[in-house]
């Protein structure tokens, strides 16, 4: 579903250049969930970004249901982008003027889903996430956890392959993360989406598939019982 083959990725900053990801590869199958767990400033959201097709890697591949795109346009990687990825992250990101079910449905309609098939499934997915009774409402009128619930059936509302999570729960209570990381776990296993979720949440990690971490520029199993 998603394989980052030899991903190279620098920053320069005054005389330093700063290597975040040196040829590193990783690879996830349909319906894993894999953890990426690594201390701030390790890379995730570089990973995370370059996985997402947000950021182009300085060397090296990404593909996404077998399909090359490191060498895509930007037109075409922003199409990609929006059938084949699903993006959550650590604020909601949610539009403020539009209600919970529109911001469910836009990414649809953007995407040439009509309005009524846009509407129906946007529906189905906030009752999933139990959210139906607060669809008409604006993301100011929803506490956090409930953004982050909207955020997440957004994220997967055209059917990616691929579900991306920079710290979803890192700005919320750990009772509520709980919640939250409940529906994204139950979503994610119902859809066949293959799902990595940066996360500090060691609790959380731990019921994934598999955790890794970044270390020298690489993505490499994790240990969770030695940390
Ligand atoms: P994490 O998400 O694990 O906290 P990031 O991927 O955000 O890590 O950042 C990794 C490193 O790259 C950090 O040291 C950060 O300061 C640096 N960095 C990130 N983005 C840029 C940028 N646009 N320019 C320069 N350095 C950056
Ligand atoms: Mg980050």
């Amino acid at each position: 579903m998603l394989r980052l083959d030899s991903v190279q990725r620098h920053y320069v900053q005054g005389d330093n250049r700063l290597v975040i990801l040196d040829k590193t590869d990783f690879s996830m199958v349909r319906g894993e969930m894999v953890a990426l767990v690594a201390p701030s400033g390790a890379g995730k959201s570089t990973l995370l970004h370059i996985a997402g097709l947000l950021e182009r890697p300085d060397a090296g591949e990404v593909f996404i249901g077998g399909q090359p795109f490191g060498s895509l346009s930007d037109p075409e990687r922003t199409a990609a982008r929006r059938n084949a990825i699903g993006f959550v992250y650590q604020f909601h990101h949610l539009l403020p003027e539009f209600s919970a079910l529109e911001n469910v449905m836009l990414p649809q309609m953007i995407g040439g889903q009509s309005r009524a098939v846009a509407a129906e499934r946007a529906r189905a997915l906030l009752d999933y996430m139990r959210l139906g009774k607060r669809a008409e409402h604006r993301p100011a009128e929803l506490s956090g956890g409930e953004q982050q619930r909207v955020a997440i059936a957004r994220a997967v509302s055209n059917n990616p392959h691929v579900l991306l999570a920079d710290e979803p729960t890192g700005n919320l209570d750990p009772e509520t993360s709980h919640y939250v990381f409940d529906a994204l776990t139950a979503l994610v296993r119902q859809s066949g989406v293959a799902a990595l979720i940066a996360t500090h949440n060691h609790e959380l990690a731990k019921r994934m598939d598999r955790v890794v971490t970044l270390q020298h520029g690489k993505i490499i199993p994790y240990d969770l019982a030695n940390s």
